[in-house]
């Protein structure tokens, strides 16, 4: 077996007393993930699970989640994670999508009203990994097999499957062990879901491939958080800015002892630079990165070492992949020119599911404007979707949302383009003031005068309770343009 799969009886040769998973004060070694991983297999495979076939799991994060990983991976079976956000109609559409023959699932309500051929609940987990034999299994698995159909975020409309092959997360997890400074000493907390590809295949893989401890929490808790880095004596975490904000303004954040931490990992947006200062008082740097489910994930990667000097690039592409600016005649971009980034690599999926595969030499197109410096380091612009066009002109909503958000009585913001009869479109500001705040429309977009060309000044502002977000705090554009997109009254 070469895929992903042997991790663990590879691990337990070579390290067998180290700990890979701590859950809720519960240490689980390298050897006993070996034998649980290979009971569980059984366990499916009693279920009827053959290679191909796609084993779902639904949950918090969990040491059953991990084990389903290795154990779908032992059989040649197809691992698809599925996200405890959604609503059951959703969860119904990936499972019959995927064609998912088992479904393994922490006891909830929403699970319950799924419908799979089989299914194992984590009330029954631990009796049936006790009660399966332990024999070894000789599947054989090549790299180039899928090992798991990841779901994008859906920030832009229906998630898609990606399918993502064991020679993808190696390469991904190669990558990341070649660019950062991980290590097998590392303690690494997973706070972030599993279920998305940062939480997985950013921090918890490699760790465990490198051999180092991967801590799980099951949710985000900015005071549990900071309680578990100074007891368990964590290295590493990777979050989203929103989850560092949140540490850095809970009670315990003074009285917290972070010395144990080396780095902290933050990737699907930049970090906004108060933050970073915030944690630079305590001696804490942000690597940063960028990257899609589709690349399993990592894409550029920006060290902690650059983070002032380099502030707002996502960084250099990873080691093993390359990537591209073009321009939309497909000529690449000069420096400082925007452009679609362009993806190739290792890391790179297969194809999405149900659709036809990625060509032999086919660059995966992102979706995602940005531009590079003369030192090579990449800027993220925005999503090519979400752009307009304003007299001629292309107007990124990202830019002209990060002028408003300096604004002091503004909490939040999104831009949209609206049609106009003059300009073809124009942009719309939809703003959500600081409570109290009298700002009106004319005071929102007069500071935006000298900061903004005159082009990218939204023509209108309407105000909003909230701006609707993915739970990774993307702002869903689609929902936005339905409530807000109308002609102004
Ligand atoms: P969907 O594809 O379903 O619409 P999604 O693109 O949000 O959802 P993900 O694969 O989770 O799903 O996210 C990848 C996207 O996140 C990238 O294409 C990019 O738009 C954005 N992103 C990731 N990292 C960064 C970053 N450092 N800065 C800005 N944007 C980023
Ligand atoms: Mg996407």
């Amino acid at each position: 077996n070469q895929g992903i799969g042997s991790w663990p009886a590879r691990r337990a040769r070579r390290t067998p007393h180290r700990i890979a998973l701590v859950h809720e004060g519960r240490q689980t070694t390298y050897r006993e993930l070996h034998e649980r991983v290979l009971r569980l297999a059984h366990a499916l495979r009693a279920l009827g699970v053959r290679r191909g076939d796609r084993v779902a799991y639904l949950g918090p994060n969990h040491p059953s989640f991990v084990e389903t990983l290795f154990a779908a991976g032992t059989l040649g079976a197809v691992f698809v994670p599925l996200n405890t956000r959604l609503a059951v109609p959703e969860l119904a559409f990936d499972l019959s999508d995927s064609g998912a023959a088992v479904l393994v699932h922490a006891p909830s309500e929403t699970a319950a009203a799924l419908e799979v051929p089989h299914r194992v609940s984590l009330d029954d987990y631990e009796e049936l990994i006790a009660r399966s034999g332990g024999e070894p299994i000789d599947e054989p698995v090549s790299p180039g097999d899928p090992c798991m159909i990841m779901y994008t975020s859906g920030t832009t409309g229906r998630p898609k499957g990606a399918v993502l092959s064991h020679a993808n997360i190696t390469w991904n997890s190669v990558n990341v062990l070649i660019d950062t400074d991980l290590t097998a000493g590392e303690v690494t907390l997973v706070v972030a879901p599993l279920f998305h590809t940062a939480g997985l295949n950013m921090t918890c893989l490699p760790t465990l491939l490198k051999g180092g401890q991967v801590v799980l929490l099951g949710a985000f808790d900015p005071g549990r958080v900071l309680e578990l880095i100074e007891t368990g004596r964590i290295t590493q975490m990777f979050g989203v800015p929103t989850m560092f904000d949140a540490m850095a303004a809970h009670p315990r954040w003074a009285g917290t002892d972070l010395s144990s931490l080396r780095t902290l990992n933050c990737g699907g947006a930049p970090v906004p630079m108060r933050t970073i200062e915030t944690y630079l008082e305590r001696g804490l740097a942000f690597s940063q990165g960028y990257g899609m489910t589709e690349a399993s994930p990592g894409v550029l990667y920006l060290p902690a070492e650059q983070a002032v000097a380099k502030a707002g690039s996502a960084g250099v592409p990873h080691f093993f992949t390359d990537v591209r600016v073009v321009r939309s005649d497909g000529r690449d971009a000069a420096p400082g020119e925007n452009g679609e980034i362009i993806v190739q690599g290792p890391n790179v999926m297969t194809g999405y599911w149900g659709a036809q595969p990625l060509a032999r030499g086919e660059w995966l197109r992102t979706g995602d404007v940005g531009r590079t410096d003369e030192d090579g380091y990449a800027y993220i612009v925005d999503r090519v979707k979400d752009m307009f066009v304003s007299g001629g002109e292309n107007v990124y909503p990202a830019e002209v949302e990060s002028a408003i958000l300096l604004h002091p009585e503004v909490a939040d913001c999104a831009v949209i383009g609206v049609p106009d009869a003059v300009w073809g479109e124009v942009g719309r500001a939809v703003v959500v003031l600081r409570p109290g705040s009298t700002a009106s429309a004319g005071d929102i977009l007069g500071f935006l005068h000298g900061q903004l060309a005159k082009y990218k000044i939204p023509k209108s502002v309407v105000w909003a309770e909230t701006i609707p977000r993915t739970p990774s705090g993307k702002i869903l554009k689609p929902a936005l343009r339905v409530s807000y997109a109308a002609p102004a009254a």
